[in-house]
């Protein structure tokens, strides 16, 4: 007869791979935690009133990662899953330590487009070492030292058990604190972000399935299909577009920054957008996000790799794109177009520690020569402001302010020397950007010029102690969103810069650059009826998009008076500009009787006009 004993009872509810799933799971919320633990300490003091709450939400993270180990691992390859588990949790968890950052969708997509270079420039020795200490060696204990027993003596009745004793536990610790937990859950999203490896493996998953449900083969969607051209031709296009990285708004002193970080662009007669937000908080969003028409509410990337993109249309429309890239790659937006990278010195030939932005300049002359007689668009991708390591992005004669950070691990440094050192960095933009401007005022009396620089997102720079970008957007601090944008337009341009300056403190996004994009080229279309331009308001081009080969849309309302552009406005509350100023304006500039380009109008907002 069989005896029934405690003992007997243990054994057979821990066994070894249950006893290892639970080790496993202390030393992950032990060692790779403290970017969570730091977050729930934070909202909750230890000392304050809801300590008890603090607890049972430490207690539930430490049950969520047991119960996913439990479903996750099982038989002998529990030995290389919880190896690997254990090995890429360090990573995270360093990570999330240091910069504050989060492994959610965007961050994955991230990590697998980084090239060699961005990823040598976030190691460190103390990365190293921590992740040595915490994830090389006991996954390597865990491969080659533990016994084969611990992984064959695995039932699935013990498993399912344990899964059950686990649920009941999360609900028991749950249940007194439901008001609690509903507030942290509505409240705190961020928080949860950080439980490691749990939101980690929860993102991989959604990123696997985003990139998994649409097969490659997919025919390319064709966008603004309506685009036609209008007004003569009298100057063809050149347009240079910068794509700026990591840049943020309040760090140019165009826009107020204390520093002197615009020297060469203050002399220039430009006009800096005030109010440009992101499509993403990072390249790999906001690169195609920029160039799609899908606008940030709708871009999805699986969605806007098999669309068109501003220049496809353009290219349909014999403009002449040529893409530079001195940052990773186009991200997808460059797919069908003349491609160059700089990154190597076999190509860009302004290289010391590493190739600088102004290289891409070279050679430009000649390709534009060569395409003499055509509408010409030119894309410079920048290295911009790429962190960590804002020190490597500009060379040693454009460090003005010092002293600066010298290292990838910004925790080693001082506020400073971080600022210093990024402050330097948009130093070096500044540079480069009046050089584009140099560059196109050669073809001042040959092309109708300009130059547009946006950058792709800002950078946290320790404000509520978080580092770099790629917060997620819904909760991304505005030093990641809030980016600076400059337009530069020569003397053949339709439009002076004088026209365009009073509309500078408008809201506009990276969703208005795929029409400003067209309207620059005298393109119109219908898809554009609903979307910002970056370029100022014409009367004439009301009529232009009044024509009847285009779709009936909402009249502009017409005022007395250009009322004077406030310091903040919104979207939905933009004062509207008037015909009769405009006409002065026009006439004033000496714009009149010049060819007509659509322009598209503030007051045609998205939303605002039937399409
Ligand atoms: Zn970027």
């Amino acid at each position: 007869m069989k005896t029934f004993s405690l003992s007997a009872v243990c054994r057979h509810l821990f066994t070894p791979p249950i006893l290892l799933i639970w080790g496993v799971t202390l030393w992950l919320m032990t060692f790779d935690n403290y970017a969570l633990v730091s977050h729930l300490t934070q909202l909750y003091p230890p000392m304050g009133g809801q300590s008890g709450l603090l607890l049972s939400l430490l207690l539930f993270f430490t049950l969520v990662t047991a119960l996913w180990l439990l479903l996750i691992s099982h038989g002998r390859s529990a030995r290389w899953l919880l190896a690997l588990v254990i090995f890429s949790s360090a990573f995270a968890g360093f990570y999330m330590q240091e910069f504050g950052i989060i492994i959610d969708t965007v961050m994955l997509d991230n990590l697998f487009q980084t090239d060699r270079k961005e990823a040598f420039g976030l190691l460190s020795w103390e990365m190293i070492a921590f992740v040595t200490t915490v994830g090389v060696l006991p996954a390597a204990w865990l491969l080659f030292k533990a016994p084969d027993s611990w992984f064959s003596r695995d039932r699935l009745s013990t498993r399912a058990l344990h899964v059950g004793l686990v649920l009941v536990l999360m609900v028991t610790c749950v249940w007194p604190y439901s008001a609690g937990y509903a507030s942290f859950i509505r409240e705190h999203k961020l928080a949860r972000m950080y439980a490691n490896p749990s939101f980690m493996h929860y993102s991989l998953i959604k990123w696997t399935n985003q990139h998994l449900s649409i097969p490659e083969s997919q025919a390319l969607e064709q966008v603004a299909t309506d685009t036609q051209r209008i007004g003569g031709n009298t100057k063809h296009e050149l347009v240079i577009m910068v794509v700026g990285e990591t840049a943020r708004y309040d760090r140019f002193s165009l826009n107020g920054y204390h520093k002197l970080t615009n020297p060469r662009l203050q002399q220039e007669d430009v006009v800096s957008f005030k109010q440009v937000t992101s499509c993403g908080t990072s390249t790999g969003v906001s690169v195609p996000c920029m160039f799609s028409v899908l606008g940030r509410t709708h871009y999805e990337a699986k969605k806007a790799r098999h669309m068109e993109n501003a220049l496809d249309v353009l290219k349909e429309h014999n403009v002449s794109v040529l893409w530079r890239d001195n940052n990773s790659d186009s991200k997808g937006v460059a797919t069908r177009m003349a491609y160059e990278d700089f990154q190597s010195p076999a190509q860009n030939t302004v290289c010391d520690t590493e190739c600088r932005d102004v290289g891409m300049l070279k050679g430009l002359d000649q390709y534009i020569q060569a395409h003499h007689g055509q509408d010409i668009m030119i894309v410079l991708h920048q290295m911009g402001n790429h962190g960590p390591e804002y020190y490597r992005r500009y060379p040693k004669s454009f460090e003005k302010f010092t002293p600066v950070c010298h290292s990838s691990d910004l925790s080693k440094c001082s506020q400073q020397e971080i600022d210093n050192a990024y402050d330097n960095a948009i130093l070096y933009t500044d540079y480069f950007l009046s050089e584009v401007i140099q560059l196109l005022k050669k073809y001042d009396d040959s092309h109708e010029t300009a130059m547009l620089y946006v950058a792709d997102h800002g950078e946290s720079l320790g404000e509520h102690g978080i580092y770099l970008h790629a917060a997620p957007y819904m909760i991304a601090p505005k030093e990641q969103t809030h980016v600076p944008a400059i337009l530069w337009l020569g003397k053949q341009f339709d439009y002076s810069i004088n026209q365009v300056r009073p509309y500078q403190n408008y809201p506009l996004s990276h969703d208005d650059v795929f029409c400003t994009l067209l309207t620059a080229y005298e393109l119109k279309s219908s898809t554009c009826h609903s979307h910002y331009s970056w370029l100022v308001a014409n009367p004439v081009v009301r009529a232009e998009l009044k024509s009847p080969t285009l779709p009936a849309q909402a009249q502009p309302q017409t005022q007395t008076a250009l009322p004077a552009p406030p310091a903040t406005v919104s979207r939905g509350q933009l004062p509207e500009p008037t015909l009769q100023t405009e006409l002065a304006s026009s006439e004033n500039s000496g714009q009149q009787g010049r060819r007509i380009k659509p322009i598209h109008n503030a007051a045609l907002r998205r939303g605002s006009t039937a399409t």
